[in-house]
C-alpha cells in the first residue's frame, strides 16, 4: 500500500472507512482515487466555522421530532427514550466509523404510523418488517439534515443519500442492538423531508461497495468514473481527471 492513502487503520490493519469516503465513492469512484491513492489536494474554498451553529440546529430539529413522537404516543407511555445528536460511531470489528447528525430511538407503534402514512403498500411492508424483526418495541430513526432547500419535486430520497443512510444504519444497528429501518433527510431551510425504508438488502448493498471501495485504495488499481458525466461539471478534481 502506498504511504499516500488513507492513513487511519483498525487493530486489523483495515483500512478505516467513513460514511464522507462512501460518499465519495458513490458520487463518482475516482474521487477517492485521486484523494486517497495519488493524494491530490485540490485548492479548497474557504468556509466559515459553521460547527456550533449546526449543532444547535440538530437539537432544535431533534427536539421537533421528539414532540412529533409524543403527539402520536398514547397518553399511558410518558417515557420516551433520549435522542442523540452528532453522534459519532466507530466500529473497530468493521473498521468502519461515522458521524450521524441526529439518531432517535423511535416506538415501534409510531414508526407503523409513518410507514402508513408515507408509504404505499404499507401493509406488506410492515408484515415484511415484522417477519425479518417481530415486533420490537424499539427500532431506530437517522435524521440526515441538510442546510439547503431540497431539490424541487423530488419526494424521494436520493441514492447516494440512501447508500450514506443505510452505511449509518449498519454502524448503529451493531452499537444499539435494535433494527434501524428508518432514514429521513431533513432540508432545514423550509423543513421538507424525504423519508425512506432501510431494508437488510440496502445494508448488504452497502457492505458490497464498502468491500469495492477498499479493494482500489488498497491495490491502488484505479476505478471506473461516474457513468454520469454531468457530475464532472462542478467536481473539484475536474482539472486533473481525463474523463472530464
Ligand atoms: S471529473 Fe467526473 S469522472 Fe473525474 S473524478 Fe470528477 S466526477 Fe469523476
Amino acid at each position: 500500500m502506498s504511504q499516500h492513502q488513507v492513513s487511519y487503520q483498525n487493530s486489523n490493519n483495515q483500512i478505516l472507512i467513513g460514511s464522507e469516503l462512501l460518499r465519495q465513492f458513490v458520487y463518482c469512484p475516482k474521487i477517492p482515487y485521486f484523494r486517497h491513492v495519488l493524494n491530490i489536494r485540490p485548492p479548497t474554498t474557504i468556509k466559515m466555522d459553521k460547527g456550533n451553529e449546526k449543532y444547535d440546529q440538530l437539537r432544535k430539529i431533534l427536539i421537533l421530532y421528539q414532540e412529533k413522537i409524543k403527539k402520536r404516543l398514547p397518553p399511558e407511555i410518558v417515557h420516551l427514550q433520549e435522542g442523540y445528536t452528532n453522534l459519532r460511531i466507530f466500529n473497530d470489528n468493521l473498521g468502519l466509523a461515522a458521524q450521524v447528525d441526529i439518531f432517535i430511538p423511535l416506538p415501534y407503534d409510531t414508526f407503523t404510523q409513518y410507514v402508513l402514512e408515507h408509504f404505499t403498500n404499507a401493509v406488506k411492508i410492515l408484515k415484511y418488517f415484522e417477519v425479518m424483526y417481530g415486533s420490537p418495541n424499539t427500532v431506530g430513526q437517522i435524521v440526515e439534515v441538510k442546510f439547503r432547500v431540497s431539490p424541487p419535486q423530488s419526494q424521494k430520497v436520493a441514492a447516494h443519500h440512501k447508500i450514506q443512510l443505510a452505511f449509518q444504519a449498519l454502524l448503529l444497528q451493531h452499537h444499539f442492538n435494535l433494527p434501524v429501518l428508518l432514514g429521513t433527510v431533513h432540508f432545514l431551510p423550509n423543513h421538507s423531508e424525504q423519508f425512506t425504508l432501510l431494508y437488510p438488502q440496502d445494508i448488504a448493498k452497502v457492505v458490497k461497495i464498502i468491500r469495492k471501495l477498499r479493494y482500489h485504495l488498497v491495490t491502488e488499481d484505479p476505478p471506473e468514473p461516474t457513468p454520469h458525466p454531468a457530475k464532472c461539471t462542478n467536481c473539484e478534481f475536474r482539472r486533473y481527471c481525463h474523463h472530464a
